[in-house]
């Protein structure tokens, strides 16, 4: 199978990950949205000329690079809302934006025109085919799908475990009409999210994925030695967990497998 095409998917599913969009120091969804919705408005009134644009720029990046969970990352001021009902994430500079008339502005951009056209992020090439497209037709907005699709590991780790389980590869027709698959799906996601063990240095749901020294992931933190390695060892690691007692580990080994035994059981049913 061919690596299907992650970063546009659906009226409600888009991903500006790679963009910086989650490199924010309040990430509660709906505060996201209300900043891409205040900064869409904006630029939809700013006239199309390098000098404006640039100037917009500068003015939404209104923080320092210390407020931002990776200060050696970017946010793009140019990530905004699109679509006719500006229902998911995208690009305000690309050609096809409304007011923009066909002209390419990303030359604008801090990583340049080519980068922003031609950059895969490592879920591209690392995370299997149909694993990619399982998510791109399981996840249903674009808040969580960006969160999740960069992460690789965990859903290679997670792959493996369902696979396993149920004993047999899972099929992208597994989770294309059934809808309580699909939430199965949505509440391994959103694991992510809300993390009860999540480390206390952790930046939140946002993380670094481009696999270079800058910011690399901790192993698992057990404060007490006697915790034995979990099955699960690498998606706590890619969950950044924390665990204080043995019982925190079982109670998250416990919330991994509810999503696990809950998927074997709709897709076996
Ligand atoms: S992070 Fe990956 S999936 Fe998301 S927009 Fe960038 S290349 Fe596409
Ligand atoms: S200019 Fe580049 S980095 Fe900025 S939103 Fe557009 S594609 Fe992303």
């Amino acid at each position: 199978m061919a690596p299907p095409y992650l970063c546009q998917v659906s009226m409600q599913v888009s991903c500006g990950a790679c963009c910086g969009l989650y490199n924010i120091s309040n990430l509660a969804p709906e505060r996201l949205e209300a900043l891409l919705t205040e900064r869409t408005e904006a630029f939809a009134r700013i006239p199309r000329v390098a000098e404006a644009i640039e100037d917009f720029g500068r003015q939404q990046l209104g923080w320092t690079p210390e407020e931002r969970p990776f200060p050696h990352f970017h946010h793009c001021p140019y990530v905004g809302l699109i679509g006719r009902q500006r229902s998911r994430v995208g690009c305000l500079l690309h050609p096809d934006q409304v007011g923009n008339q066909g002209r390419d502005w990303r030359e604008l951009s801090y990583y340049g025109a080519k980068a922003c056209r031609t950059y895969f992020c490592p879920t591209t090439h690392e995370l299997a085919a149909v694993h990619q497209e399982i998510l791109r037709q399981g996840i249903d907005h674009w808040y969580i799908y960006g969160l999740a699709i960069t992460e690789h590991r965990l859903w290679a780790a997670f792959f493996h475990a369902l696979e396993g389980r149920l004993g047999r590869p899972v099929i992208p027709a597994d989770f294309s009409d059934r809808s309580g698959v699909r939430v199965g799906l949505m509440a391994f996601a959103a694991l992510k999210l809300d993390w009860p063990f999540r480390q206390d240095r952790a930046p939140g749901p946002s993380h670094f994925f481009f696999d270079d020294e800058r910011y690399t992931r901790p192993d698992v933190e057990r404060a007490d030695p006697s915790i034995p390695v979990s099955p699960y060892e690498v998606i706590f690691r890619e969950l950044e967990s924390h665990f204080k007692r043995a019982d925190d580990q079982q109670q998250a080994e416990a919330l991994v497998e509810g999503c696990i035994e809950n998927l074997v059981a709709i897709l076996r049913g």
